[in-house]
């Protein structure tokens, strides 16, 4: 469903994506590590296209994004990012907004959907993510993991074929971690496919069907769990998964 091929994106001197390559299936739960710096959240903010890059292909859905560096029209651009929901690490809630108005602003707003349909669906999301009793609350009165729930809901209201996740869990306090990690693993187990970037090796292990290690702007290493974390193949990605990070 998504398809990368020589991405590279740079800022002035520093290259920090170099040539990646990579493809994502359809219900596919990859887990993105490595170090800090590594390029994790530019790889997610391009595919989402809060980066522009400098060379490569993205193909989300088998429509193009980006070809050899040069984009599609600002319309196909939009059709594409509709495809796609993103999850950041410090939720990027609107403040002035109550839970139900975060989830139901885009729905309406870019796809012009009626009320009722959108209060429909918010009520079904906020009860997914065990918050139906919170729709009327301001997103300050919520602890971090609640808020987090509140904006993969929000990102679910969209109906993406893929979620993107940017680290979900390491803004929260250890208590508060299990109960996102929870919500995730309930959407990768009714198929939906999902890129997550996170330090929860656990998660990872137990979620992901593919691991990818990132070091320095390239993919070092990408396999299933099993193979990644018990039978590293390269000194890089051995040196990372010992230092337990
Ligand atoms: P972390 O685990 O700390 O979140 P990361 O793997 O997500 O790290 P990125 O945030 O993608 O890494 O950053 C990759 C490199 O790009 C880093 O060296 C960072 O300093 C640099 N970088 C990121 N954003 C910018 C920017 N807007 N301008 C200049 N350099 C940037
Ligand atoms: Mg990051």
């Amino acid at each position: 469903i998504i398809e990368v091929t020589n991405l590279s994106k740079s800022y002035g001197e520093l290259d920090v994506l170099k040539q990646m390559s990579f493809q994502v299936e359809k219900n596919d739960v990859v887990a993105v590590i490595g170090p800090s710096g590594s390029g994790k959240s530019t790889m997610l903010r391009s595919l989402v296209h809060l980066e522009q890059i400098n060379g490569g292909t993205i193909r989300v859905a088998g429509e193009v994004l980006v070809q050899d560096g040069s984009y599609s029209k600002p319309n196909e651009i939009k059709r594409i990012m509709s495809k796609m929901g993103m999850v950041f690490q410090h939720f990027n809630l609107f403040p002035h907004l109550t839970v139900r108005e975060n989830l139901e602003l885009a729905p309406k707003i870019v796809k012009g959907e009626s009320t009722a349909e959108v209060r429909k669906r918010c009520l079904e999301l906020l009860d997914k993510v065990g918050l139906s009793s919170r729709a009327s609350e301001y997103p300050a009165k919520l602890s971090g993991g609640q808020k987090q729930r509140v904006a993969i809901a929000r990102a679910l209201m969209m109906n993406p074929d893929i979620l993107l996740f940017d680290e979900p869990t390491s803004a929260l306090d250890p208590e508060l971690t299990g109960e996102v990690l929870q919500v995730m693993k309930r959407l990768a187990e009714e198929h939906m496919t999902m890129i997550v970037v996170t330090h929860e090796m656990g998660f990872a292990r137990e979620v992901a069907n593919r691991v990818m290690f990132m070091d320095k702007g390239e993919i070092v290493e990408a396999g299933p769990p099993e193979q990644l974390f018990t039978n590293p193949q390269f000194d890089r990605t051995k040196a990372f998964l010992n230092l337990g990070l």
